[in-house]
């Protein structure tokens, strides 16, 4: 017996002869190898497509190919013969990273998603999931730290982040256009800045939460970390394990309109540096470097539509899921030796 999904997004047993197959573009990535993991178990045959492969363990796909997907032919092959498309493959970092490179960033997405598109609709594939992002809400929405959660009408009039959320706006569009000309069925999900174990702690791609834990890892009792901005912007955190149920709900629901997937519990950086000493049980300090780039002030997610919708929201408490996090950190960087080692790079804030 293998699983498929009902309507209300929980796996249900069928027969051998209805096994799906599905896409994973991504793959090699943080939110890409996840929901290979999640298919697996539940019967789904998976091929796994990026420029490489995952860092942290190995592919659970049945079939890996290394393909850079800004190549329409590519694209054309990656997905060939599958029933299910999931597009999770991105050009993106943390904030230091998306604010330095805006044209590199809008040019590879743009490539990849618009390919993508066009040749899932020329395999006919049945369903498309794209990963969009919170960074398409308008920035004139977010300048106060105590913001008001954003619901999905609210990206327009749009003034999203620069390069990464204008590409994410223009690429939401065309999964419109593709639906609405029923060229192909499309989900697409708002991600609220997904964290958990397997994702990048160092390098200059991690986000606030992995660097955060990496910092607080390394550091001694006492010691003082540095933080960009001033430490009271804020932002909602969602744990990897609701991100994959939601991404598999959204995928199962009918609706083809954008939807928040994201926590709509609202912290302040600091708050987050607070919650994550208190885990390791250290006491740490932090220093605010203002000259380096923050995202903007406030940004929180409403879940009125994801609970209308889906019936569900994202529930994992974020001491629970930072534990987690915290605990693989501390032993990735525990087995190349740096437990109290020191780390003078500063933690980036959040996109
Ligand atoms: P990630 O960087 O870990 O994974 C993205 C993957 O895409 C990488 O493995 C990368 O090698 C691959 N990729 C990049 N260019 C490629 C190309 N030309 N061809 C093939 N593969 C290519 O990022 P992630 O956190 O896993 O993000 C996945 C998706 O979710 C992205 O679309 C991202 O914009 C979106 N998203 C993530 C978050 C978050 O908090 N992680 C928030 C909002 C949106």
């Amino acid at each position: 017996m293998i699983a498929c999904f009902a309507n209300d997004g929980r796996f249900e047993p069928e027969g051998v002869e209805m096994k799906k197959r599905v896409a994973v573009a991504g793959a090699g990535g943080f939110l890409g190898h996840h929901p290979i993991s999640y298919l697996q178990g539940n019967g789904y045959w998976v091929r796994g497509v990026d420029l490489k492969w995952p860092e942290f363990e190995d592919t659970h796909a049945d079939e890996f190919e290394l393909l850079d997907l800004r190549e329409w032919e590519n694209c054309l092959d990656a997905t060939r013969d599958v029933d299910h498309v999931y597009q999770l493959a991105a050009d993106m970092g943390g904030i230091g990273y998306i604010t330095a490179f805006h044209a590199d960033i809008a040019r590879n997405n743009v490539l990849i998603n618009a390919h993508m598109l066009e040749a899932a609709h020329q395999n006919a594939v049945g369903r498309y999931f794209y990963s969009s992002s919170a960074c398409v809400y308008p920035m004139y929405m977010q300048s106060d730290a105590d913001v008001a959660p954003l619901k999905e009408e609210d990206a327009y009039p749009a003034d999203p982040e620069e390069g990464y959320g204008w590409e994410k706006l223009y690429s939401e569009k065309l999964c419109q256009y593709y639906t609405d000309e029923g060229k192909l069925e499309t989900r697409v999900a708002r991600f609220h800045n997904i964290y958990g174990p397997l994702g990048t702690y160092e390098g200059g791609r991690e986000k606030a939460p992995a660097a955060i834990c990496r910092k607080i890892a390394l550091a001694a009792d006492d010691d003082e970390i540095e933080v960009w901005g001033d430490g009271r912007q804020t932002r909602s955190f969602t744990y990897i394990d609701d991100c994959v149920d939601g991404i598999h709900r959204l995928m199962a629901s009918d609706r083809s309109q954008p939807l928040n997937l994201g926590s709509d519990r609202m912290v302040s950086v600091d708050e987050l540096v607070g919650l994550v000493s208190e885990i390791a049980g250290k006491r740490i300090s932090t220093r605010h470097d203002m000259s380096r780039p923050q995202g903007v002030r406030g940004r929180n997610s409403d879940n009125s539509a994801c609970r209308e919708v889906l019936g569900w929201e994202p529930t994992t408490p974020l001491e629970v899921g930072l534990a987690t996090t915290y605990r693989w950190i501390e032993s990735r960087v525990g087995e190349h030796g740096r437990i109290a080692g020191h780390d003078s790079s500063p933690i980036p804030s959040q996109t």
